[in-house]
């Protein structure tokens, strides 16, 4: 029965910025007692091969996957790619494409930290020293670490979150577009944590409808940051649309304690769960 099986379907490695190898991640989620298990890095697939060896030696359902940073009015959209095909010849391509930008983006956000007096050309040297691709949780581990910033939290806060001096508005592909390298690599779009976006409930719904219209396939209904309501939101918005739910603890740290992984709710009554016939004998 799919309801008794533990599964998570968002989680990060070493390869972006989770701060388990992907093979301790499999290891990890094995001794959670985790099933079926998505690394789901942010646009790379570099920990996948890793993390498969690790599953088939601890018999773990690993579902390849990538977390694919778009955009949808100005507004940055996570797509998560599941079951994508790891050699698929266009989303390698992109999601080099989506690295270098990467790297393009820490470049100026450096740039806007040294001219507020900061030590933005070590910064910069700093996230690059990680073996996984840039993100902002590197430059926020960074600025904690050299005392400008009393945490990772202080540092979005600060500087690099929304609205903040060292912010700039997402320059990633259209939604659309994201949605179609997944398809294309014969894998499906999932839109991860449809309630985070700083957006009004009508504009959820219309990104909700234009993710659908896309090409996408599921919600992640219920993710590890967010309770019952969330879910319940999130399970009207699938029902609407006619998609699919997932569940993903969206796991990054170990030490974060309030996102574990695996220890997700069911999926609220009525909605498909996407793994439905795609996990062997034991999700069908
Ligand atoms: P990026 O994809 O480079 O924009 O980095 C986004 C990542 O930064 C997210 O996946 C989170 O892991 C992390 N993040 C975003 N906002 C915050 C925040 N306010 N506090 C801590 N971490 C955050
Ligand atoms: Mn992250
Ligand atoms: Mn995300
Ligand atoms: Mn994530």
């Amino acid at each position: 029965m799919s309801s008794t099986l533990s599964i998570d379907l968002h989680t990060h490695s070493t390869r972006s910025d989770g701060s388990l190898t992907p093979a301790q991640l499999v290891e990890h989620a094995a001794a959670a007692g985790v099933e079926a298990l998505a690394l789901t890095d942010h646009d790379t697939i570099a920990g996948l091969e890793e993390a498969q060896a690790a599953a088939r030696r601890l018999r773990l359902d690993l579902v390849p996957g990538v977390e694919i940073s778009a955009r949808w009015r100005h507004q940055a959209i996570h797509v998560l790619g599941l079951w994508v095909d790891p050699a698929a010849h266009q989303l390698t391509l992109a999601l080099e494409r989506q690295a270098e930008q990467r790297v393009v983006r820490m470049r100026r956000i450096c740039a806007a930290l040294s001219k507020l007096g900061l030590p933005g050309d070590e910064l910069f040297v700093a996230v690059l020293a990680h073996p996984g691709v840039p993100t902002r949780s590197h430059l926020a581990a960074a600025l904690a670490a050299s005392g400008h910033a009393r945490c990772a939290q202080d540092a979005f806060r600060k500087y690099l979150g929304r609205g903040r001096p060292a912010h700039f508005a997402a320059d990633w592909p259209a939604l659309e577009q994201v949605v179609g390298w997944v398809v294309d690599s014969g894998g499906l779009a999932c839109l991860a944590h449809p309630a985070r976006y700083a957006l009004s409930a009508g504009a959820r719904s219309r990104l909700v409808g234009e993710f659908a219209a896309a090409g996408g396939t599921a919600l992640e209904v219920v993710t590890g940051a967010h309770g019952a309501q969330h879910s319940g939101a999130c399970a009207a918005l699938a029902l609407k649309f006619g998609l699919q739910g997932s569940v993903g603890s969206d796991f990054h740290h170990p030490h974060f304690s309030w996102n574990p992984l695996g220890r997700l709710a069911k999926l609220p009554h009525g909605v498909e769960p996407v793994w439905c016939g795609r996990l062997g004998a034991a999700g069908t």
